[in-house]
C-alpha cells in the first residue's frame, strides 16, 4: 500500500506534504513508517544518528498524502544542535503544507520540543502536535503536559503499537487542504437559474444574455455541457447550467411543480451559486422556500433574486419590508443577498452578475487555521458553550477542511452532543467574521483526542 520513494518531487502529484520534525529518538521514523504502513524499515535505536530524510506516501480514509521524516540530528555542541534543528525544521517546513511536532511522553517537555516550537510558531504553517509513546491508551494522561507547549492540542500515540496513530491521522487529514476541491477550481463559475414556474426564469436568462453591456461575448467550445450556457465577466468565465430548457420557455416540463423541483435538485449539484428567483409580485411563497432550501442545503452559494419589482414598486411596497418579512420566516434567509430586480426592464441585472462572483468568492475562500482557532476562542468567550449531562462542552480547537462550500472540523469531547441552537450559533459568527453572505457554511464536530474521564 506505500510506496516509497527515493527523493521528494516538488508537489508530487499535487499531493499534500506533512512534514515529522522533532528531536532525535522521539520516535519520528517509527511513526513515519506506521503510517506509511512500512513495516519493514530499520528503526535504529542509538540517538543522533543521521539519515536521510524519508519521503512515503500514506492514504488515510481514502485521502493521499506524502509524509517527509525529517530524520536524526547529528550530535555536537549546543550550538550545533540549535542550528541543525532549526535547519532541519524549516526546510521540512517550507516543503510542508501540515507540520508534525513529534514529542517523546517519556520523557516530557524537553528543552529541544520549546525551541522547535518556538520555531514553528514563526511560520505560518499549521502544526499538530502528537505526543508519541503513550502506551497505555485510552486511560494514560502522560501527553496533557505538552499543552504547555503552547502549540494547540497534543494528541497522543504509540507509534510501536498503532494505537491514536489513526486519530492522529484524523486530524491531519481534516487539516490538509483538499485536493480535489481545489482541483475543480477553475476561474469558472457555474450558475443555476432557479424558482417555481413564471417566475421570470427564461426573461432573466435571455435578458442577460442579450444585454450588450453586461455580456462581452459568449464563450464558445469552455462548457463542459452543450445546453449551458457562457459568458465572460469581470475576467471570469460564468457558466449558467442548464439553460436550454430555460431559454426556449419550455414551460411543459416546468408546468408541475414535481418537475420544478426535480429539475432544481438536479442543477443545483452542478453550480457554485444559484440565482433563486421569486416573483416579487407575488410574495414569497411556500415553493420559493423549498427552492432556496433546496440549494442551500446543496452547498451552493445563494442569491435571492425578488424580480418584477417593476410591478411591486408601484405598489409602493419597500424591499426592506419584503427582506424582512421573508427572513423572518425563512430564517436562513437573513443571511443571504437579495437582489430586487426585473428580467423585464432590466432593473439591477447587472448586478446580479457581480453579485454572482462575489458568492462564489467567498464560497471558495480559504481562512488560514490560526484565525479558526481566534474565532472559536471569541465566540466561546461570548457566549460560552452548554452543559452537555453535567459536564461543560469544550471546543478544543478548529480547522476549515473543505473550501466551496467553507466547512469548518471542530475537535469537541461530545461531538454527537452539540446542540443545534449553538450550532446555529458557531456557524453564524462565523459567517459575520468572515462576510460568508450567500454561502452556506458547515460544521463538522470530531472528537478530541483526550481520553474519557
Ligand atoms: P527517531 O530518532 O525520532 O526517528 O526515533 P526512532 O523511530 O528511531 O525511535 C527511537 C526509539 O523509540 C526506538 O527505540 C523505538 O523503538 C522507540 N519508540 C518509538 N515509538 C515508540 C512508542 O510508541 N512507544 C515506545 N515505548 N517506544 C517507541
Ligand atoms: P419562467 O417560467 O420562470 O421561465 O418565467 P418566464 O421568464 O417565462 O416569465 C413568466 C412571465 O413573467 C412572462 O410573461 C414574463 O414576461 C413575465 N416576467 C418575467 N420577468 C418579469 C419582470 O421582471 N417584470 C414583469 N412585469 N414581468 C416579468
Amino acid at each position: 500500500r506505500a510506496t516509497h520513494v527515493a527523493s521528494l518531487p516538488s508537489a508530487p502529484m499535487n499531493l499534500p506534504v506533512v512534514a515529522v520534525v522533532g528531536r532525535p529518538n522521539v520516535g519520528k521514523s517509527t511513526f513515519f513508517n506506521r503510517v506509511v504502513g512500512r513495516r519493514d524499515a530499520i528503526v535504529d535505536d542509538a540517538p543522533g544518528v543521521t539519515r536521510d530524510r524519508n519521503f512515503g506516501r500514506a492514504d488515510w480514509t481514502g485521502c493521499d498524502f506524502f509524509v517527509v521524516d525529517t530524520g536524526g540530528v547529528v550530535e555536537g555542541s549546543k550550538r550545533q544542535i540549535d542550528r541543525l534543528v532549526r535547519e532541519q525544521a524549516m526546510t521540512a517546513v517550507t516543503e510542508a503544507d501540515l507540520v508534525i511536532l513529534l514529542v517523546d511522553s517519556k520523557t516530557g517537555v524537553h528543552p529541544l520540543d520549546q525551541q522547535l516550537a518556538e520555531t514553528l510558531r514563526k511560520s505560518s504553517k499549521p502544526v499538530q502536535l502528537v505526543v508519541n509513546k503513550v502506551d497505555n491508551l485510552p486511560g494514560e494522561r502522560t501527553h496533557l503536559e505538552f499543552w504547555g507547549l503552547g502549540m494547540g492540542e497534543p494528541l497522543p500515540a504509540s507509534s510501536v503499537s498503532g494505537r491514536g496513530v489513526g486519530d492522529v491521522l484524523d486530524a491531519v487529514v481534516a487539516r490538509l487542504p483538499s485536493s480535489e476541491a481545489e482541483a475543480a477550481e477553475g476561474d469558472e463559475v457555474r450558475v443555476a437559474v432557479v424558482g417555481k414556474p413564471n417566475a421570470g426564469k427564461s426573461s432573466l436568462v435571455n435578458r442577460i444574455f442579450g444585454e450588450e453591456r453586461v455580456v462581452v461575448s459568449e464563450v464558445a467550445g469552455t462548457t463542459r455541457d452543450p445546453v449551458d450556457h457562457a459568458l465572460r465577466y469581470h475576467g471570469r468565465t460564468v457558466v449558467f447550467v442548464d439553460t436550454a430548457g430555460i431559454r426556449r420557455h419550455a414551460r411543459i416540463s416546468d408546468s408541475v411543480e414535481y418537475y420544478a423541483g426535480l429539475r432544481t435538485a438536479r442543477v443545483v449539484r452542478e453550480a457554485d451559486v444559484c440565482l433563486a428567483l421569486v416573483d416579487a409580485a407575488e410574495g414569497f411563497r411556500a415553493q420559493d422556500a423549498r427552492v432556496a432550501q433546496t440549494a442551500w442545503d446543496a452547498g451552493c452559494g445563494l442569491i435571492l433574486v425578488c424580480n418584477k419589482w417593476d410591478l411591486v414598486e408601484k405598489d409602493g411596497r419597500t424591499a426592506q419590508e419584503f427582506q424582512r418579512e421573508v427572513g423572518r420566516r425563512i430564517p436562513f434567509l437573513k443571511e443571504t443577498p437579495f437582489l430586487f430586480a426585473s428580467a423585464l426592464t432590466g432593473l439591477r441585472i447587472r448586478n446580479s452578475l457581480d453579485l454572482v462572483l462575489q458568492v462564489a468568492e467567498r464560497r471558495r475562500r480559504r481562512i488560514p487555521t490560526a484565525d479558526v482557532n481566534e474565532a472559536l476562542e471569541a465566540l466561546t468567550r461570548r457566549t460560552p458553550p452548554p452543559h452537555i449531562r453535567g459536564r461543560p462542552l469544550r471546543l478544543k480547537y478548529a480547522t476549515q477542511a473543505r473550501t466551496a462550500p467553507p466547512t469548518f472540523v471542530i475537535f469537541t469531547n461530545h461531538p454527537h452532543d452539540v446542540p443545534t441552537h449553538y450550532r446555529r450559533y458557531i456557524a453564524n459568527f462565523l459567517r459575520a467574521r468572515w462576510d460568508f453572505t450567500g454561502v452556506p457554511v458547515r460544521l463538522r464536530f470530531r472528537k478530541s483526542g483526550e481520553p474519557k474521564q
